[in-house]
């Protein structure tokens, strides 16, 4: 049977900016790039976004997924389709929440009045590499895209995302050494200076690089001092096989992920801050998990919700802030 090419005519492909794009975004581009579309991603988060998303979304839903329902209306008119890939999965523990495998129905629902195209494929299994390939040459093979420029194109995204991933990995740890050596030099002077404070971020790719989302946090951290390490900017692969020592059985690769960057960075770190989007399923399972079993770091739990103020967040961060460094100059408790 032929080959449907019902997508030949998208010229122009809008990508939110959201959900994972924070974490395939360069994926994502590269290939509708390389397969000679011209690619429009959204704006960064602002209110009205973020307010948009919310006034489409049910209230059941968590932040992240309503601020990209904002991002979506916010490309509507502005390209020929809009990328919404589905992410089932058949590993739970390689896999992601139940909104990534439902957001291209959502997407399609939500915008059915703007009769918004929707172009999609579906990945299986997000860490190997033969079965993101296939769904996005078969979306290009809709395109019209030949295999072999389809092939090609998908060499050259996933070999981009690799690089882009290493290069944040590989400047966490640039970060975290230069913390170690700043806190051995501290050790060694006459103790008037503050001891450097490493803080560990803990959250989603969407929530940890939206600045709308979590600027308030990182920037309060940044202006205390604190060096801020990010439990996303890792060596992905690495992290998953850590969080095995954690749970054999944890579900969600991200949530994985996360969890295997506290085990790796813990003996480098001060303090831990979890941030999660009211009401995430996934964080309430194994932030609590990790304040339970992660024994020795003092850690801030952060939820964040459409009607969060800056302040109360900023005041809760300068408070974890002092007590840290409290603790350093002495503490609360003396041997
Ligand atoms: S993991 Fe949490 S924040 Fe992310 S989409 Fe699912 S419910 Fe939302």
């Amino acid at each position: 049977m032929p080959q449907a090419t019902d997508w030949a005519d998208v010229r122009v492909v809008g990508i939110p900016r959201a959900l994972l794009f924070y974490r395939f975004g360069v994926l994502w581009t590269t290939f509708f790039e390389g397969i000679g579309r011209t690619v429009v991603v959204s704006e960064p988060t602002d209110k009205a976004i973020a307010d948009a998303g919310e006034h489409r979304s049910v209230d059941e839903c968590c932040l992240a997924s309503k601020v990209f329902i904002g991002h979506v209306e916010s490309l509507v008119g502005r390209c020929d389709a809009v990328f919404v890939p589905c992410y089932p999965t058949d590993d739970h523990r390689a896999g992601f929440c139940t909104k990534f495998q439902s957001v291209t129905d959502m997407v399609k629902s939500t915008f059915r009045d703007q009769h918004l195209r929707v172009i999609s494929c579906e990945v299986r299994n997000a860490r190997k590499m033969k079965d993101v390939r296939r769904p996005f040459e078969e979306m290009a093979a809709r395109m019209g895209v030949s295999p072999r420029d389809a092939r090609a194109a998908f060499k050259s995204a996933w070999e981009a995302q690799e690089a882009h991933d290493k290069a944040q990995a590989d400047a966490q740890i640039r970060r975290m050494r230069a913390l170690d050596e700043r806190r051995r030099a501290a050790a060694g002077g006459d103790g008037a200076a503050d001891e450097p404070l490493g803080i560990l971020v803990v959250a989603h790719p969407y929530i940890t690089h939206d600045p709308y989302m979590s600027s308030a946090v990182t920037d309060a951290l940044a202006d205390m001092g604190a060096t801020v390490l990010y439990a996303d900017a890792v060596d992905h692969e690495r992290a998953y096989k850590k969080s095995f020592e954690f749970s054999d059985t944890m579900p969600w690769l991200i949530n994985r992920e996360l969890i295997g960057a506290i085990l790796m960075f813990e003996d480098h770190i001060d303090g831990i801050v979890l941030i999660s989007a009211f009401p995430c399923g996934p964080d309430s399972m194994t932030d609590d998990a990790i304040m339970r079993c992660i024994q020795g770091k003092p850690i801030l739990n952060l939820m964040i919700d459409a009607q969060s103020g800056t302040a109360g967040v900023e005041t809760r961060v300068e408070s974890f802030v002092d007590i840290l460094r409290f603790q350093q100059k002495g503490g609360y408790v003396h041997a």
